[in-house]
């Protein structure tokens, strides 16, 4: 069965909107078992499950409704967007009793479609199960993945492609864009109604609304430093994907550098590369400052004493990034606590493999073996590196260790994924299964997986990524 439970459909009807969903014929394409045990879903039937996960069939205890949020959109505020092609169908508790949402992406139109058809094609259905069930098994924060089921409908883009719906969970789809939504129609009670249910469900051990605030910070930089150290560009980091659980949402123009590019953008509508690579931290303050201004009214009775913290706190949020890039990247070169002093290294090593056009993935999870071998690296570097691993003086296993913990040996290039999306469109699924089952393990090194740590062939380079909307 799946028991849901309906927290948000409770919220009060500024909230969100009823949802029907249009006629579809949905077929079961790939399902998570394992991610439906842990949400103790115990259905078998491949065509029960289709229905229920492209809305055809809708269990009693379901509420499917749309969210409302607003957002900024490559830096312009939009005060109404909402689930456009999306639907929350209730609410699972999972094994580890927390509640995670369940969404349809690609369910056909809601009540904030506003002219669009509320339908995905195959491939971003394809390109987000993939790569948010790689990211999870990463280790980085995500919504993940249950299912994906062709609708039977056709889709129409530049072309025509049939239609596709990911079902997918969330801690929650809460986004900075929610609480935006509610601000820009100064409705304080409704951002308290939001903040209240915002601390229940993803902050339950934060005890006051500026603890929650700090706590968001963190959890975004410890977010973004994980992107940038696997080599990940999200692509779209408007406001209303950006998630106040602190997880990875809204997989679109999303993709892995091979060879490393500080500017690296591959999303085809973003064309001033305002979400480049190495700019995604600057973004995510500027998100975070967005979300900031909405809790003026909220944080403190005093507005003096709300506007006082959040200034505090947004200068306290560079620091905080740059701890966790160090964390993070300072692992990838064996680094058990990096400071600042390691900056240059690992900028040095960076535009070193800029400059040589050397792939990101591969040169560091090759890297432990110029612990041994000096000729490896040019000298400058080496002679760095081999300096302050001398001084944290740990074993050489666990040096390596360290470094073979955070440097995958494979992650989903842009061209691997391409080919599956290529493949399933010609109703082959079989190298979409099989990269969904390699990505289940990023970190062990194999044989039979050392094709996938191949890059792209001059004819196989993905240039740009789009989001199918
Ligand atoms: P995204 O860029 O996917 O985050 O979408 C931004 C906004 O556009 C959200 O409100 C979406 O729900 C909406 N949207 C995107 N694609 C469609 C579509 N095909 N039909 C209706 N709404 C859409
Ligand atoms: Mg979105």
């Amino acid at each position: 069965m799946m028991n849901f439970q309906n927290t948000y459909f409770e919220l009060p009807e500024q909230f969100h909107k009823n949802f029907t969903a249009p006629s579809f014929s949905p077929e079961l394409i790939v399902y998570n078992y394992e991610l439906a045990a842990f949400l103790k879903i115990d259905l078998e039937d491949k065509e029960e499950l289709a229905k229920i996960l492209s809305a055809q069939k809708i269990l009693p205890t379901s509420k499917p409704i749309a969210m409302a949020y607003a957002g900024h959109q490559f830096g312009h505020f939009v005060p109404s967007l909402g689930d456009g092609r999306a639907v929350l169908l209730g609410e699972l508790e999972a094994t580890n009793k927390k509640l995670y949402d369940l969404h349809l992406k690609g369910a056909g139109q809601t009540l904030y479609s506003r002219g669009g058809d509320g339908l995905s094609p195959l491939g971003p259905a394809i390109r987000e199960y993939l790569i948010s069930e790689a990211m999870f098994h990463l280790n980085i924060k995500t919504t993940r993945s249950l299912a994906v089921v062709t609708t039977g409908k056709t889709v129409y883009r530049e072309e025509a492609y049939p239609g596709a719906i990911t079902a997918r969970i969330a801690s929650s789809h809460i986004r900075v864009g929610t609480f935006e939504y509610f601000a820009a129609r100064q409705d304080t009670e409704s951002l308290k109604i939001l903040m209240e249910f915002t601390k229940k469900r993803l902050y339950p051990d934060c005890s006051t609304y500026q603890e929650i605030f700090a706590t968001f910070i963190e959890r975004q930089a410890e977010l973004i430093a994980s992107w940038l150290s696997i080599g990940f560009i999200h692509g779209v980091m408007n406001t209303d994907n950006t998630s106040i659980a602190g997880e990875t949402i809204d997989y679109g123009p999303c993709a892995f550098m091979d060879d490393f590019q500080k500017d690296q953008c591959f999303s085809y509508i973003d064309r001033n590369k305002r979400y480049a690579y190495n700019n995604q931290m600057d973004i995510m303050m500027w998100n975070i400052s967005r979300l900031a201004t909405c809790l003026i009214p909220i944080l403190d009775q005093d507005e003096k004493k709300s506007i006082a913290f959040l200034e505090q706190a947004l200068d306290s949020m560079p620091g905080i990034f740059q701890k966790a890039y160090l964390n993070k990247m300072g692992k990838k070169f064996g680094l058990k606590k990096a400071t600042s002093e390691h900056l240059q290294l690992i900028e040095q090593y960076l535009n070193h493999l800029e400059e040589n056009k050397l792939d990101f993935t591969n040169s560091f999870r090759e890297l432990s073996n110029a612990l041994e071998s000096e000729d490896l690296l040019p000298k400058e570097i080496y002679q760095n590196w081999k300096k302050v691993i001398d001084e944290q003086a740990l074993p050489l296993e666990e040096v390596k260790n360290l470094m073979q913990k955070n440097n995958p040996f494979i992650i989903p290039r842009n061209h691997q994924v391409q080919k599956a999306i290529d493949l399933a469109y010609e109703g082959d699924f079989e190298y979409f299964f099989k990269l969904c089952d390699a990505f289940k393990n990023c970190y062990k090194e194999s044989e039979e997986k050392q094709y996938l740590t191949a890059p792209p062939k001059i004819s196989e380079i993905v240039k740009n990524t789009f989001c199918g909307t």
